[in-house]
């Protein structure tokens, strides 16, 4: 057996007739910056995560940064967010010279939402709740704590596309909600991608501005400096398209979870369930174990790609020395970095394949 994490090849295969057709026609259109299917892709994004509006970006990263950099975030200012996120929810928080304030993290790898209030001080500009893996944060009690210290929410829901709390989507919470298009994810361009939802006009127009050098209506006259992040058309043509098997995918990665927790032996795993409250998109099927690195070798010696997302926490990394941080700072995410393994759970691994990893897990520790 040889079973990929991903197979990015395999999807190729699947939709290059029809794909090939969608690139063809983009390309022939002459639209290449802006044009229609960017308008297209944030009018079905819009409608998909139940918000007025939608900015189509070049990185869910570039989202985060003019989010933070339209609420002004600037110098001084802090922003309270997990430690045990992807690298670039922290990065932009220094890149705009303000202060990441990590918050640990519950078991199920979420903020913990008790320990954020203790985190605020007259410097705090926003939250930044991480849904990590494609299961959502506690957006409501969140929220109450923001709106009582008046503060803003930017929800980094990268990894989560049409995960819901509560009944309510990923990215209709906060003031803003932060995607990614990342080929890794689980809606993917061919290449770097993202967006950002809302549902306040004055935030829409702004990140539209500054996501185009701040010139949107005319080259000639500029009132603030902007970046250069839009989303190319050829990728709004490729998401256009890959848009209408999202529902599909998020289905099959639901069923394939679910075979394993119905095979995997639970005595010596931990997986913190779904529960009535949320829906779980699973960007990511994230175990929690004893003796992680050697099964990760044990299933790798049988044919079995896993990963680790992410092996060492941000507050750990030497790029985050100077906020002061130490082992021991964060025991949660400390503890879970040594203990997380991410199984295979792509739309294109088998029934037969997760029962043969099954096994080989249980094997493993018996
Ligand atoms: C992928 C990811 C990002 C960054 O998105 P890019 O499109 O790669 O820039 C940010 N935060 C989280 C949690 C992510 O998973």
């Amino acid at each position: 057996m040889k079973i990929p994490f991903v197979n990015l090849k395999k999807q190729y295969i699947q939709e290059k007739q029809n794909l090939l057709k969608v690139i063809d026609k983009t390309i022939k259109s002459g639209e290449w910056v802006g044009g229609s299917e960017i308008v297209s892709f944030e009018n079905k994004i819009s409608r998909l995560c139940k918000t007025k509006y939608c900015v189509a970006l070049n990185s869910g990263t570039d989202a985060l940064t003019l989010s933070l950099h339209l609420l002004g975030v600037r110098k001084g200012d802090e922003v309270i967010t997990p430690p045990n996120s992807f690298i670039a929810s922290t990065a932009v928080v220094t890149h705009l010279g303000a202060k990441p304030v990590f918050v640990d993290v519950k078991d199920d790898q979420n903020i913990d939402e008790n320990e954020i209030e203790k985190k605020i001080t007259k410097n705090t500009k926003i939250i930044m709740p991480v849904h990590l893996t494609g299961r959502m944060c506690a957006m409501d009690k969140i929220l109450k704590i923001a709106n009582k210290n008046k503060i803003k929410v930017v929800e980094d829901a990268a990894q989560s596309i049409m995960s819901s709390y509560k009944g309510q989507m990923a990215g209709s919470w906060g003031d803003i909600g932060c995607f990614s298009t990342h080929p890794l994810k689980n809606l993917n361009a061919i290449g770097d991608g993202g967006f950002l939802t809302t549902n306040n006009k004055s935030i829409y127009e702004k990140a539209k501005n500054l996501s185009t050098h701040g010139m949107q209506e005319s080259r000639d006259n500029v009132r603030n400096f902007g970046y250069v992040s839009r989303m190319d058309n050829l990728q709004a043509s490729i998401l256009n398209y890959r848009l209408k098997n999202l529902k599909k995918i998020i289905k099959i990665r639901r069923k394939n979870v679910s075979i394993y927790l119905e095979n995997l032996n639970y005595r010596r795993i931990y997986f913190p369930k779904e529960k009535q409250t949320e829906l779980n998109t699973y960007h990511t099927f994230v175990i929690q174990l004893d003796k992680r690195d050697e099964l990760k070798k044990f299933l790798k010696k049988r044919g079995v790609d896993t990963t680790i997302h992410y092996p060492i926490p941000i507050h750990l990394q030497t790029a985050s020395k100077f906020l002061g941080y130490k082992k021991g700072s964060f025991p949660n995410t400390e503890k879970q970095s040594k203990r997380i393994l991410s199984l295979p759970i792509n739309q294109h691994i088998t029934k037969t394949e997760i029962l043969y990893i099954c096994k080989q897990i249980n094997k493993f520790y018996s």
